[in-house]
């Protein structure tokens, strides 16, 4: 598998950041990390670790890697020291304009010119953050979906003055990992798969807010139609992803569309005022730790 890169670099080792840090190690690359809070990587590889386990998902880097990956990765406590030499910088600090735009206004002034720098956002397009860096021909969004938990996928998509061969560098970087690349030709609110979730997001929300149907009853059926009788369907996935941040999301595309269609509906944030927030807090559309569709019999034909 062609490398594209030697050495790169992940500002903010939370949920994404971590997972995207073991991916480039498993492939063979250096990688080095910087967090603003010191032991952030260490906790949420814990954190990862109990999740996958509790959910008995095969990881997508086995377990007994685990430990050499970490080793292979070097943690920095200094941004301007962590990022001098890299070649690819992707950042993955919490979903805030402001904050984006400051990271990449430092990775701009810390990194050698032809260094790219990507985002990992689920919603900001780079154009809204290519100009801070002041090199918008070498920014771009890879968007990584949960790829220890199995998504081995990742969005693909320029920005205003991307050069070509820098999209085409972070395609084959996303392969390199081991990770299908969903190129994104033109820019999209969504990016290529998030957008497709979304869209089944609103329907369902809207049949259940409305009350066509049982909400179980959409999980039943999109669990026999995927094959994935293990898993889950739409409301048990929102209740994983917690229901304060799919209300976010949409209203990120209500705000951008200001179709009403768009706008999450109330029954939604009056779950969310009641603390009813999914797996985080012990219920949500489903109770945890035990939830029906987890049960033998959540897919009977028995009355
Ligand atoms: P998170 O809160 O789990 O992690 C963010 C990390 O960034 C934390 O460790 C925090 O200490 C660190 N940080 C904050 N400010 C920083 C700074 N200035 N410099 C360096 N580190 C800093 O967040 P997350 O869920 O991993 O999300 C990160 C990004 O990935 C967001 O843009 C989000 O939209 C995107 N994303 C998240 C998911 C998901 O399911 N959580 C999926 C795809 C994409």
């Amino acid at each position: 598998m062609t490398k594209p890169f030697k050495k790169i670099a992940v500002v903010g080792t939370g949920t994404l950041g971590a997972q995207i840090a073991m991916l480039a190690s498993n492939a063979g690359y250096r990688v080095i990390i910087f967090d603003q809070q010191a032991g952030a990587f260490d906790a949420m590889m814990e954190k990862l670790d109990a999740d996958i386990r509790t959910k008995q998902i095969e990881p997508f880097i086995p377990f007994d890697r685990w430990p050499a990956c970490r080793q292979r990765i070097k943690q920095i406590e200094d941004l301007p020291e962590a990022v001098k030499d890299a070649e690819l910088v992707i950042e993955a600090v919490p979903e805030n304009l402001e904050l984006k735009c400051e990271v990449f206004r430092r990775l701009g002034q810390l990194t050698p010119p032809e260094t790219i720098l990507a985002t990992n956002s689920s919603s900001i397009p780079v154009s809204h953050l290519e100009k801070s860096s002041a090199r918008p021909e070498r920014c771009l969004n890879l968007h990584f979906y949960m790829p220890l938990h199995g998504m081995n996928m990742a969005d693909v998509m320029g920005g205003t003055r991307t050069l070509p061969e820098v999209v085409e560098k972070g395609i084959s970087w996303v392969r390199s990992l081991g990770c299908i690349p969903l190129t994104v030709k033109k820019e999209l609110l969504g990016f290529c798969f998030n957008r497709v979730w979304r869209a089944v997001k609103r329907e369902v929300l809207y049949m259940w807010a409305n009350d066509f149907v049982d909400f179980r009853d959409v999980d039943r059926a999109w669990m026999k139609f995927t094959g994935r009788e293990d898993r889950y369907g739409p409301f048990g996935l929102m209740d994983s992803v917690g229901l304060d941040v799919i209300y976010d999301i949409e209203m990120v595309y209500y705000r951008n569309s200001k179709d009403p269609k768009d706008h999450p509906p109330e029954a939604l944030k009056q779950k969310i005022d009641k603390g009813e927030l999914g797996v985080k807090t012990g219920k949500g559309f489903y109770s945890y730790p035990d939830p029906e569709y987890l049960r033998d019999d959540f897919l009977s034909t028995k009355e």
